[in-house]
């Protein structure tokens, strides 16, 4: 390759857009915009696309390529999904004739989780309690108060401030956040919940919310089996008592999430639990 024109394709302009999500009652943090990153390298005949990702947690990128004498190795626009903490080579971009002039510019955006997550709907999650511990659920699918919209698949175990928080299923621990100290229903409240956010082998996510202050006992990174402590409960952020909020996410196209219906094990099998009913870890 002359070395004039691969200086032409490092001036080429690079358009970064950092999608900004917001999740209502309990969330992610803001993706860092310097947290996924895509470098050129020189090939034969080309330029290959890496992309790097810092997260812990997998996220969709989507690259709109505009080309000028060159092919790709891959569909434009492409979408792909980078694995958490991972570097990888997203394509290839060959110079079609080399005796003409050629160039490409292309911008992507970058959000939290896979988009081609499939959830695993025959696994049975295990209460997030103590085993033998029993808890009411004082809010269901579809709950009027605050379970609507994306956010309709969420349960909300009544217990008192302080109470010991297991894994329902085993993952990896790709966000905390245990620094807030108040909750109310005022809606102010709503980004001040504390929280664990835990990915599952089907690149869903399960997060448990309204922690109390310092109540996380495990770290970003860390591999948890299901039932092991993670927390204790409190009230913190958006709500009208202390409880567990517990809600099932995957990544939806273009930025944010959907919550997923799950099924919990019980001494009755694998249910669906209903709102006002009371049960038993198992
Ligand atoms: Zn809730």
């Amino acid at each position: 390759m002359n070395k004039e024109r691969f200086q032409n394709i490092k001036r080429m302009r690079l358009v970064v857009i950092a999608l900004s999500v917001i999740l209502v009652v309990s969330g992610f943090r803001l993706i860092q915009e310097n947290s996924v990153t895509i470098d050129k390298r020189e090939i034969k005949n080309g330029v290959a696309l890496y992309a790097s990702n810092t997260n812990y947690y997998p996220v969709t990128i989507e690259l709109d390529a505009d080309l000028t004498n060159m092919t790709s190795s891959e569909k434009n626009p492409l979408i792909t999904v980078l694995k958490g903490r991972s570097e990888e080579k997203i394509a290839e971009l060959k110079v079609k004739d080399p005796k003409s002039s050629w160039g490409m510019k292309y911008s992507y955006i970058f959000y939290q989780g896979s988009i081609f997550a499939k959830h695993n709907d025959k696994m049975g999650y295990r209460l997030p309690f103590k085993i033998g511990e029993k808890h009411r659920l004082d809010q269901g699918y579809n709950g009027n108060f605050s379970h609507s919209g994306e956010s309709r698949y969420s349960l909300d175990f009544n217990m008192e401030e302080g109470t010991e928080i297991y894994s329902s299923r085993a993952g990896i621990v790709v966000e905390t956040e245990e620094s807030y100290s108040k909750g109310g229903s005022d809606k102010s409240f709503l980004d001040k919940a504390n929280y664990v956010t835990i990915l599952h082998d089907d690149g869903t996510f399960a997060q448990y919310s309204h922690l109390r202050k310092n109540g996380v006992t495990v770290r970003i990174g860390q591999k948890v089996k299901v039932g092991e402590r993670i927390g204790y409960s409190g009230a913190t952020g958006y709500v009208t008592g202390p409880h567990l909020h517990f809600t099932v996410l995957k990544a939806k196209k273009g930025g944010g999430f959907i919550s997923i219906p799950v099924k919990f094990a019980t001494k009755d099998g694998i249910i669906t639990l209903k709102e006002k009913e009371t049960y038993t870890a198992y």
